[in-house]
């Protein structure tokens, strides 16, 4: 388990971090919930443990972020079903909000003014269609945020020397623009020969985590704000990876005020 408060030097009211293989947080799983509960209050002094609620979505790999306040609680009980979303944001306590992945980029919001937190599942799929738009809309416009005071940590997920993709995927993000070719590293593929290299077979290495940065500064999140914790789960086997191992199984992303 990875906790960030020490880093951010913010107390312990905020539990924020990152789990490993040791929980595994696939949605079948109900236990696990309990044991991510379990490592938290071992690490925090929590006083009413029985009140916090694991907050987590559907994730369906969309842009849809959800935000939960007093008037949307009951949408989030479990025996509704979860909701299919990819984000999710509170500014209440006791939600552990909870997000889960193994390849995709989980990203932990925190507001250091009023201590709204947020977490979302931000793959290709996810940043192509503007979930990182939606997450500022959420934070600026319905919180009335000022993104400068927002912290955003980039979580364990697929490197840019890890993540390879085909020539549909770079030429749907370079339509939108030209400029996230910056963020494609095209790989050349040796055959049995020697060195001959054909144009159709070509990959590319995408460096997902660059670009989302890179989108993020450019909605007005500010640099020294931006902390990427620099771990790739596809070459850290304390991590999931579906690329690598086509498992179910998923590490989580938390963040809660408790
Ligand atoms: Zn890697």
């Amino acid at each position: 388990m990875i906790f960030l408060n020490k880093k951010f030097n913010i107390n312990d009211n905020l539990v924020f971090g990152f789990g490993d293989k040791k929980i595994d947080f696939q949605t079948k799983n109900i236990n696990e919930r309990f044991n991510l509960l379990k490592e938290i209050k071992l690490n925090y002094s929590i006083k009413n443990a029985n009140d916090i609620n694991i907050a987590e979505l559907n994730q369906v790999h969309g842009n849809t972020v959800l935000s939960i306040e007093e008037q949307d609680i009951k949408k989030f009980s479990r025996k509704s079903g979860l909701c299919d979303a990819d984000g999710i944001f509170t500014s209440l306590k006791n939600y552990l909000l909870c997000i889960k992945t193994a390849d995709c980029i989980p990203l932990l919001f925190y507001d250091k003014i009023s201590e709204t937190i947020g977490a979302i599942h931000c793959g290709w799929r996810g940043t192509y269609n503007d979930i990182l738009i939606n997450a500022k809309n959420m934070l600026a416009g319905y919180y009335n945020l000022n993104l400068e005071n927002i912290i955003v940590v980039i979580g364990p997920g697929i490197c840019k020397n890890c993540y390879t993709v085909k020539e549909d995927l770079y030429q749907k993000f370079i339509n939108i623009n030209i400029n996230y070719k910056n963020y494609f590293k095209a790989r050349q593929i040796n055959t049995k020969n020697y060195n001959y290299i054909s144009e159709k077979f070509e990959e590319y290495l995408f460096d997902l985590k660059g670009l989302i940065s890179d989108i993020l500064l450019t909605l007005g999140f500010r640099k020294e704000n931006i902390y990427n914790i620099n771990l790739c789960n596809y070459e850290n086997d304390n991590y999931f990876s579906y690329r690598k191992n086509k498992t179910d199984s998923r590490f989580v992303s938390f963040i809660g005020k408790l």
